[in-house]
Protein backbone atom coordinates (compact mmCIF):
# COMPACT_ATOMS: atom_id res chain seq x y z
CA UNK A 1 0.00 0.00 0.00
CA UNK A 2 1.52 3.15 -0.81
CA UNK A 3 2.23 6.05 1.93
CA UNK A 4 2.70 9.36 1.50
CA UNK A 5 2.02 13.41 3.05
CA UNK A 6 -0.94 14.98 2.09
CA UNK A 7 0.32 18.26 0.75
CA UNK A 8 -3.30 19.99 -0.25
CA UNK A 9 -6.70 19.10 1.38
CA UNK A 10 -9.46 21.25 -1.36
CA UNK A 11 -13.06 20.18 -1.96
CA UNK A 12 -13.24 17.16 -0.15
CA UNK A 13 -10.28 15.83 -1.46
CA UNK A 14 -6.92 15.34 0.17
CA UNK A 15 -3.88 15.31 -2.21
CA UNK A 16 -1.04 13.11 -1.04
CA UNK A 17 1.99 13.68 -2.42
CA UNK A 18 4.47 10.23 -2.92
CA UNK A 19 8.02 11.42 -4.32
CA UNK A 20 7.17 13.18 -7.55
CA UNK A 21 3.60 11.98 -7.81
CA UNK A 22 0.69 13.40 -6.53
CA UNK A 23 -2.85 11.25 -5.87
CA UNK A 24 -6.11 12.77 -5.56
CA UNK A 25 -7.64 10.88 -2.71
CA UNK A 26 -10.73 10.75 -0.62
CA UNK A 27 -10.99 10.14 2.99
CA UNK A 28 -12.54 6.74 4.25
CA UNK A 29 -15.77 6.45 5.79
CA UNK A 30 -13.69 4.75 9.12
CA UNK A 31 -12.44 8.34 10.12
CA UNK A 32 -15.61 9.82 10.38
CA UNK A 33 -16.44 6.74 12.80
CA UNK A 34 -13.31 7.40 14.98
CA UNK A 35 -13.70 10.94 14.85
CA UNK A 36 -10.48 12.16 12.92
CA UNK A 37 -10.42 14.03 9.90
CA UNK A 38 -6.86 13.91 7.87
CA UNK A 39 -4.68 17.06 7.74
CA UNK A 40 -2.75 18.51 5.57
CA UNK A 41 0.59 17.36 6.40
CA UNK A 42 -0.09 13.58 7.74
CA UNK A 43 1.68 11.36 6.74
CA UNK A 44 -1.14 8.55 5.34
CA UNK A 45 -1.46 5.00 3.81
CA UNK A 46 -3.78 4.81 0.77
CA UNK A 47 -5.29 2.48 -1.53
CA UNK A 48 -4.96 3.18 -5.21
CA UNK A 49 -8.12 3.02 -7.21
CA UNK A 50 -7.90 4.05 -10.89
CA UNK A 51 -4.70 5.75 -12.15
CA UNK A 52 -3.82 8.66 -9.37
CA UNK A 53 -6.86 8.23 -7.14
CA UNK A 54 -7.28 6.41 -3.99
CA UNK A 55 -8.64 6.07 -0.42
CA UNK A 56 -6.67 6.80 2.21
CA UNK A 57 -6.67 3.81 4.79
CA UNK A 58 -4.40 5.26 7.65
CA UNK A 59 -3.35 7.85 9.47
CA UNK A 60 0.10 7.88 10.74
CA UNK A 61 0.05 9.33 14.69
CA UNK A 62 0.71 12.88 14.49
CA UNK A 63 3.59 15.30 16.48
CA UNK A 64 1.51 17.97 16.58
CA UNK A 65 -1.29 20.08 15.00
CA UNK A 66 -2.59 23.15 14.38
CA UNK A 67 -6.44 24.49 13.96
CA UNK A 68 -5.94 27.49 12.05
CA UNK A 69 -4.63 26.69 9.78
CA UNK A 70 -5.60 23.22 9.99
CA UNK A 71 -2.51 21.49 9.32
CA UNK A 72 -0.26 18.55 11.33
CA UNK A 73 3.04 18.18 11.59
CA UNK A 74 4.67 21.41 11.76
CA UNK A 75 8.20 21.24 12.80
CA UNK A 76 8.81 25.18 12.75
CA UNK A 77 7.04 28.59 12.63
CA UNK A 78 8.78 31.65 11.33
CA UNK A 79 6.77 35.00 13.25
CA UNK A 80 6.83 37.81 10.84
CA UNK A 81 6.96 41.04 12.52
CA UNK A 82 7.88 44.20 10.69
CA UNK A 83 10.77 46.86 11.78
CA UNK A 84 7.82 49.63 11.21
CA UNK A 85 3.99 50.06 9.72
CA UNK A 86 3.04 48.18 11.67
CA UNK A 87 5.81 49.24 14.65
CA UNK A 88 8.05 46.55 15.93
CA UNK A 89 6.77 45.46 19.36
CA UNK A 90 8.49 43.18 22.08
CA UNK A 91 4.95 42.13 23.42
CA UNK A 92 3.60 40.90 20.31
CA UNK A 93 7.02 39.09 19.76
CA UNK A 94 6.96 37.50 23.02
CA UNK A 95 3.41 36.68 22.80
CA UNK A 96 3.74 34.83 19.66
CA UNK A 97 6.74 33.26 20.79
CA UNK A 98 4.97 31.83 24.20
CA UNK A 99 2.20 30.17 21.82
CA UNK A 100 4.70 28.29 19.71
CA UNK A 101 7.10 27.44 22.50
CA UNK A 102 3.59 26.01 24.23
CA UNK A 103 3.12 23.66 20.95
CA UNK A 104 6.30 22.29 21.22
CA UNK A 105 7.49 24.32 17.85
CA UNK A 106 10.66 25.57 17.00
CA UNK A 107 10.16 29.24 16.42
CA UNK A 108 12.29 31.44 13.98
CA UNK A 109 12.29 35.45 14.03
CA UNK A 110 11.91 37.07 10.85
CA UNK A 111 11.68 41.26 11.09
CA UNK A 112 10.72 42.54 7.84
CA UNK A 113 10.83 45.66 6.09
CA UNK A 114 14.30 47.11 6.90
CA UNK A 115 14.27 49.22 3.55
CA UNK A 116 11.91 51.78 5.93
CA UNK A 117 14.23 51.73 8.45
CA UNK A 118 16.55 55.09 9.53
CA UNK A 119 20.37 54.46 10.72
CA UNK A 120 18.64 54.86 14.38
CA UNK A 121 16.00 52.69 13.90
CA UNK A 122 18.19 50.59 12.60
CA UNK A 123 20.39 50.20 15.49
CA UNK A 124 17.56 49.78 17.41
CA UNK A 125 16.31 46.98 15.84
CA UNK A 126 19.91 45.20 15.93
CA UNK A 127 20.17 45.74 19.46
CA UNK A 128 16.73 43.89 19.87
CA UNK A 129 19.04 40.98 17.44
CA UNK A 130 21.16 40.73 20.24
CA UNK A 131 18.91 40.41 22.78
CA UNK A 132 16.89 37.41 20.93
CA UNK A 133 20.16 35.76 19.88
CA UNK A 134 21.47 35.78 23.12
CA UNK A 135 18.52 34.02 24.42
CA UNK A 136 19.25 31.33 21.60
CA UNK A 137 16.30 32.21 19.28
CA UNK A 138 17.60 32.31 15.66
CA UNK A 139 16.37 35.99 14.18
CA UNK A 140 16.61 37.38 10.52
CA UNK A 141 16.17 41.30 9.46
CA UNK A 142 15.58 41.76 6.01
CA UNK A 143 13.45 43.27 3.26
CA UNK A 144 11.37 41.37 1.16
CA UNK A 145 11.60 44.04 -1.61
CA UNK A 146 15.47 42.75 -1.48
CA UNK A 147 16.23 39.65 -3.62
CA UNK A 148 19.12 38.84 -2.06
CA UNK A 149 17.41 38.50 0.85
CA UNK A 150 15.00 36.27 0.10
CA UNK A 151 17.43 34.60 -1.23
CA UNK A 152 19.61 34.20 2.34
CA UNK A 153 16.15 33.55 4.47
CA UNK A 154 15.40 30.62 2.09
CA UNK A 155 18.03 28.54 3.87
CA UNK A 156 15.64 28.54 7.30
CA UNK A 157 12.76 26.08 5.10
CA UNK A 158 15.42 23.21 4.26
CA UNK A 159 14.37 19.96 5.89
CA UNK A 160 11.05 21.73 7.92
CA UNK A 161 7.62 21.92 7.30
CA UNK A 162 7.08 25.46 8.35
CA UNK A 163 4.17 27.78 9.58
CA UNK A 164 4.25 31.71 9.33
CA UNK A 165 2.72 33.69 11.84
CA UNK A 166 1.98 37.41 12.84
CA UNK A 167 -0.17 40.36 12.80
CA UNK A 168 -2.00 41.84 9.82
CA UNK A 169 -0.21 43.97 8.11
CA UNK A 170 3.65 42.74 8.93
CA UNK A 171 4.72 41.17 5.20
CA UNK A 172 3.61 37.70 5.92
CA UNK A 173 1.47 37.52 2.42
CA UNK A 174 4.52 39.47 0.38
CA UNK A 175 7.18 36.51 2.22
CA UNK A 176 4.84 33.58 1.18
CA UNK A 177 4.79 34.95 -2.14
CA UNK A 178 8.08 35.33 -2.46
CA UNK A 179 8.85 31.92 -1.40
CA UNK A 180 6.59 30.45 -3.61
CA UNK A 181 8.22 29.36 -6.96
CA UNK A 182 5.34 29.73 -9.57
CA UNK A 183 3.48 32.86 -8.08
CA UNK A 184 3.66 36.12 -9.28
CA UNK A 185 0.96 37.57 -7.24
CA UNK A 186 1.40 40.70 -4.95
CA UNK A 187 -1.29 39.66 -2.29
CA UNK A 188 -0.97 42.71 -0.35
CA UNK A 189 -1.57 45.20 -3.46
CA UNK A 190 -4.12 42.94 -5.04
CA UNK A 191 -6.29 42.75 -1.78
CA UNK A 192 -6.27 46.50 -1.12
CA UNK A 193 -7.71 46.89 -4.83
CA UNK A 194 -10.38 44.57 -4.10
CA UNK A 195 -11.14 46.16 -0.84
CA UNK A 196 -11.40 42.66 0.81
CA UNK A 197 -9.59 41.07 3.75
CA UNK A 198 -6.29 39.06 2.65
CA UNK A 199 -6.71 35.41 4.07
CA UNK A 200 -9.86 34.65 1.95
CA UNK A 201 -8.05 31.27 0.72
CA UNK A 202 -10.25 28.54 1.52
CA UNK A 203 -7.71 25.83 0.76
CA UNK A 204 -4.74 24.79 2.54
CA UNK A 205 -1.73 24.12 0.85
CA UNK A 206 1.84 22.68 1.57
CA UNK A 207 3.96 23.98 -1.08
CA UNK A 208 7.88 22.76 -1.74
CA UNK A 209 10.72 25.62 -1.19
CA UNK A 210 14.27 24.93 -0.43
CA UNK A 211 14.20 21.19 0.68
CA UNK A 212 11.14 21.84 2.54
CA UNK A 213 7.50 22.46 2.86
CA UNK A 214 5.82 26.23 3.66
CA UNK A 215 2.20 26.55 4.72
CA UNK A 216 0.39 28.56 2.29
CA UNK A 217 -2.01 29.99 4.93
CA UNK A 218 -0.43 32.53 8.04
CA UNK A 219 -1.29 30.42 11.21
CA UNK A 220 -1.14 31.26 15.41
CA UNK A 221 -4.01 34.13 14.82
CA UNK A 222 -6.12 33.37 18.21
CA UNK A 223 -3.24 35.30 20.75
CA UNK A 224 -4.45 33.77 23.54
CA UNK A 225 -3.07 32.29 26.63
CA UNK A 226 -6.47 29.28 27.30
CA UNK A 227 -4.35 26.66 26.46
CA UNK A 228 -1.37 27.53 29.04
CA UNK A 229 -1.14 27.21 32.75
CA UNK A 230 0.63 29.68 34.80
CA UNK A 231 3.19 26.79 35.80
CA UNK A 232 3.87 25.90 32.38
CA UNK A 233 4.36 29.79 31.24
CA UNK A 234 8.58 30.04 32.45
CA UNK A 235 9.26 26.92 30.45
CA UNK A 236 8.03 29.34 27.25
CA UNK A 237 10.65 31.65 28.32
CA UNK A 238 13.96 29.61 27.18
CA UNK A 239 16.12 32.12 29.73
CA UNK A 240 14.02 31.26 32.48
CA UNK A 241 13.81 27.79 31.56
CA UNK A 242 17.36 27.01 31.65
CA UNK A 243 17.21 28.81 35.38
CA UNK A 244 14.23 27.58 36.84
CA UNK A 245 16.35 24.58 38.91
CA UNK A 246 18.51 27.39 40.37
CA UNK A 247 15.46 29.41 42.30
CA UNK A 248 15.13 28.16 46.07
CA UNK A 249 11.87 27.07 45.08
CA UNK A 250 10.35 23.63 43.10
CA UNK A 251 7.97 25.52 40.79
CA UNK A 252 8.84 29.03 41.35
CA UNK A 253 6.84 31.10 39.31
CA UNK A 254 9.67 34.13 39.27
CA UNK A 255 6.63 36.68 40.66
CA UNK A 256 7.18 37.25 44.63
CA UNK A 257 8.91 34.07 45.47
CA UNK A 258 12.51 35.11 47.79
CA UNK A 259 15.78 33.78 46.23
CA UNK A 260 14.72 33.92 42.61
CA UNK A 261 17.95 33.09 39.95
CA UNK A 262 15.60 34.47 37.24
CA UNK A 263 14.92 38.10 39.50
CA UNK A 264 18.87 37.85 40.29
CA UNK A 265 19.41 37.60 36.75
CA UNK A 266 17.05 40.33 35.73
CA UNK A 267 18.69 42.38 38.23
CA UNK A 268 22.15 41.79 36.81
CA UNK A 269 20.84 42.25 33.28
CA UNK A 270 21.51 39.00 32.22
CA UNK A 271 17.98 38.84 30.84
CA UNK A 272 16.49 41.87 28.87
CA UNK A 273 13.78 43.24 31.97
CA UNK A 274 11.17 43.60 29.09
CA UNK A 275 11.31 39.99 28.67
CA UNK A 276 10.94 39.79 32.69
CA UNK A 277 8.16 41.96 32.04
CA UNK A 278 6.17 40.37 29.51
CA UNK A 279 6.21 37.43 31.74
CA UNK A 280 4.91 39.05 34.45
CA UNK A 281 1.88 40.53 32.50
CA UNK A 282 1.77 37.20 30.93
CA UNK A 283 1.22 35.17 34.25
CA UNK A 284 -1.23 37.62 35.43
CA UNK A 285 -3.01 37.05 32.78
CA UNK A 286 -3.01 33.73 32.86
CA UNK A 287 -3.88 33.60 36.78
CA UNK A 288 -6.82 36.00 35.93
CA UNK A 289 -7.76 34.69 32.37
CA UNK A 290 -8.73 38.07 31.49
CA UNK A 291 -7.12 39.57 27.98
CA UNK A 292 -4.98 42.53 27.82
CA UNK A 293 -5.80 43.86 24.81
P1 LIG B 1 0.26 40.45 5.73
O1 LIG B 1 -1.03 41.06 6.19
O2 LIG B 1 1.13 40.09 6.89
O3 LIG B 1 0.09 39.30 4.80
O4 LIG B 1 1.05 41.62 4.96
P2 LIG B 1 1.27 41.84 3.39
O5 LIG B 1 2.18 40.81 2.83
O6 LIG B 1 -0.05 41.99 2.73
O7 LIG B 1 2.08 43.22 3.40
C1 LIG B 1 1.52 44.44 3.86
C2 LIG B 1 2.16 45.59 3.11
O8 LIG B 1 3.55 45.66 3.44
C3 LIG B 1 2.10 45.43 1.59
O9 LIG B 1 1.79 46.70 1.03
C4 LIG B 1 3.50 44.99 1.20
O10 LIG B 1 3.86 45.40 -0.10
C5 LIG B 1 4.35 45.68 2.26
N1 LIG B 1 5.63 44.97 2.53
C6 LIG B 1 5.81 43.68 2.86
N2 LIG B 1 7.11 43.39 3.07
C7 LIG B 1 7.79 44.56 2.87
C8 LIG B 1 9.18 44.94 2.95
O11 LIG B 1 10.08 44.14 3.26
N3 LIG B 1 9.47 46.24 2.68
C9 LIG B 1 8.52 47.16 2.36
N4 LIG B 1 8.91 48.41 2.12
N5 LIG B 1 7.21 46.83 2.28
C10 LIG B 1 6.85 45.57 2.53
ZN1 LIG C 1 12.35 31.87 40.33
Amino acid sequence: MPEGRIVKALSGFYYVQVMDDIYQCKGRGVFRKRNITPLVGDFVSFDVREGNEGYITEIEPRTNELIRPPIANITQAIIVSSAVMPDFSTTLLDRFLVLIEAKGIEPVIFITKTDLLTDEQQHEMIKYQKDYEAIGYRIELFSAKEPTDIERIKRYMNDHVTVIAGQSGVGKSTLINSLRPESTLKTGDISKSLGRGKHTTRHVELFEINNGLVADTPGFSALDFEEIEAEELSACFPELRERQDLCKFRGCLHDKEPKCAVKESVEKEEIPSYRYEHYLNFLEEIQTRKPRY
